[in-house]
């Protein structure tokens, strides 16, 4: 199945494995865009989820709530199964980890609909992405066992390499054992390239698009906290740059400050982005 955009990803939490998986509204509009599909409130559609190469059945629904009492509220869209389903079934046993921290967490709580978290070290992932079918869907489990072997294998390369890796859709094998970090690579391939036009190919840092001249689209993903340590796949981690900013920000490490949106160099030269749009 080939798939078209990247949608989101989402910790796996108890809703996921019983329930099904709301589509954040910050991200309505972009799913309903990749999807190239409307539901009015209250509508429902069948759809199919490939898990794994399996294809299942779930519903898409726009969630109906009274808009008299609740004027505020966007539209809430779910892909929805229920908790018998064949799909809840499957992400309870590929999940089988946080499947089981979650249950045991929940039995010690009185009051039920207290929501657990699974800790850092077993948190696990699915990413959503549309394919070139409206209809059509594929969920890719990042389980804990898939995390820790990206972790070994990128251990030993250098940040840059790895981004460099993660960058470019052309295979570059021999570095590293690429295999495992298909998914991953997958993921944050897709992100970037969203990121890449969001920005029409213009380094965040400089506001500058040096291709342009040339016809080339020359332009880096850089991931703040360090991908090699982190595999933060997150837009939120993720920044546009240009080969000459990337090559300093790697060479000097600078801190970003979230808040003021700025590098603070190490000799205290402090830059600014001259472009931000999802930080
Ligand atoms: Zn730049
Ligand atoms: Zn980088």
């Amino acid at each position: 199945m080939q798939t078209e955009s990247y949608i989101y990803d989402k910790v796996v939490d108890w809703s996921l494995l019983h329930l099904g998986i709301n589509i954040p509204v910050s991200l309505q509009d972009i799913f309903f865009q990749s999807i190239k599909l409307r539901l009015n409130k209250g509508e429902k559609k069948s759809i199919k989820l490939f898990i794994e190469g399996i294809e299942y059945v779930a519903t898409l629904t726009n969630i109906y709530f009274d808009k008299s009492k609740y004027p505020t509220h966007k539209d809430l869209v779910q892909i929805r199964y229920t908790p018998n389903s064949d799909i809840a079934v499957k992400l309870r046993d590929i999940f089988s980890r946080s499947y089981d921290y979650l249950l045991q967490e929940k039995k010690k709580l009185t009051n039920k609909k207290h929501q657990i978290t699974t800790p850092p070290d077993i948190k696990e992932y699915v990413a959503l992405y549309s394919t070139q079918f409206d209809d059509v869907f594929v969920l890719d489990c990042i389980t804990t066992a898939e995390i820790r072997e990206v972790k070994s294998a990128v251990q030993n390369v250098n940040e840059i390499d790895l981004e460099r890796i993660i960058d470019s859709s052309d295979a570059a094998a021999g570095i590293i054992e690429i295999e495992k970090l298909v998914k991953v690579r997958k993921l944050n391939n897709t992100i970037g390239n969203s990121l890449k036009k969001l920005y029409l190919y213009k380094c965040q840092i400089c506001g500058r698009f040096i291709g342009d001249k040339y016809g080339a689209t020359v332009i880096h993903t850089h991931h703040i906290e360090m991908f090699s340590t982190s595999l933060n796949n997150n837009p939120s981690n993720i920044m546009i740059v240009c080969p000459n900013h990337h090559g300093i920000v790697h060479a000097v490490n600078p801190i970003f400050d979230r808040g003021k949106l700025a590098f603070i160099y190490p000799n205290g030269y402090i830059e600014g982005l001259k472009l931000n749009k999802h930080l």
